[in-house]
């Protein structure tokens, strides 16, 4: 059995911080068309935790991305979305983590072309000091240093997701083979 990884957030602290994203968004909407968007895989957790401490009605809705961060185009695209027509709809796109911006700046570009009623984009985390291109969050769960973090839907090379709570990958767990970020390699988000 290898050690567990250091917690950063516990499970307690998440379910918290959840219900108190839920009380700051659901008056936003009472009443009115709502799709929730979730960025496949990593906002999985963050958005079935979310949904059930809101009172719909409300859609769900689920979109893929891939980027290839290592290289130097940085390119990534749209792939599967399933998520029913959003247009006339009120739209909340969700992510697991706020990192350079380019993955949600890029979505919000591709939402904004269904033509949605509105568009806010909620995050579970934000890497401080990281974001590289112009993109806000209109809600933030935390905010985190600057490390690689896996588990509440987070993963590395597709493992961790199952964590309840959140956790640092120690950085001799990767650097010393690959001499990479994690995410430099071509990603499945
Ligand atoms: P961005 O496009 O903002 O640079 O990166 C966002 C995506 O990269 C996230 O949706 C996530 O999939 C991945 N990512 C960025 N930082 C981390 C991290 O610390 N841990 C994990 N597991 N994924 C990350
Ligand atoms: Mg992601």
């Amino acid at each position: 059995m290898s050690r567990p990884l250091p917690v950063l957030i516990t499970a307690d602290q998440i379910e918290r911080r959840v219900g108190e994203l839920a009380a700051q968004i659901a008056p936003l909407y009472r009443g009115e068309p709502l799709t929730i968007v979730g960025i496949l895989t990593g906002s999985l957790m963050f958005l079935a935790d979310l949904v059930r401490r809101l009172d719909g009605p409300l859609r769900i809705g689920l979109i893929q991305a891939s980027s290839y961060h290592g290289t130097q185009s940085g390119t990534l695209t749209v792939g599967r979305e399933i998520q029913g027509d959003v247009r006339g709809r009120h739209v909340l796109l969700l992510d697991d983590i706020l990192d350079t911006g380019q993955t949600l700046r890029h979505l919000v570009e591709h939402m904004r072309q269904l033509e949605p009623r509105s568009l806010r984009v909620a995050v579970l985390l934000r890497k401080q000091g990281k974001q590289r291109v112009e993109v806000s969050a209109d809600f933030v769960g935390f905010e985190i240093p600057d490390e690689f973090v896996v588990g509440y839907g987070l993963d590395y090379n597709d493992e961790y997701r199952y964590l309840p709570h959140v956790a640092v990958l120690p950085r001799e767990m990767y650097s010393e083979r690959s001499g990479m970020e994690p995410h430099a390699n071509p990603a499945r988000h």
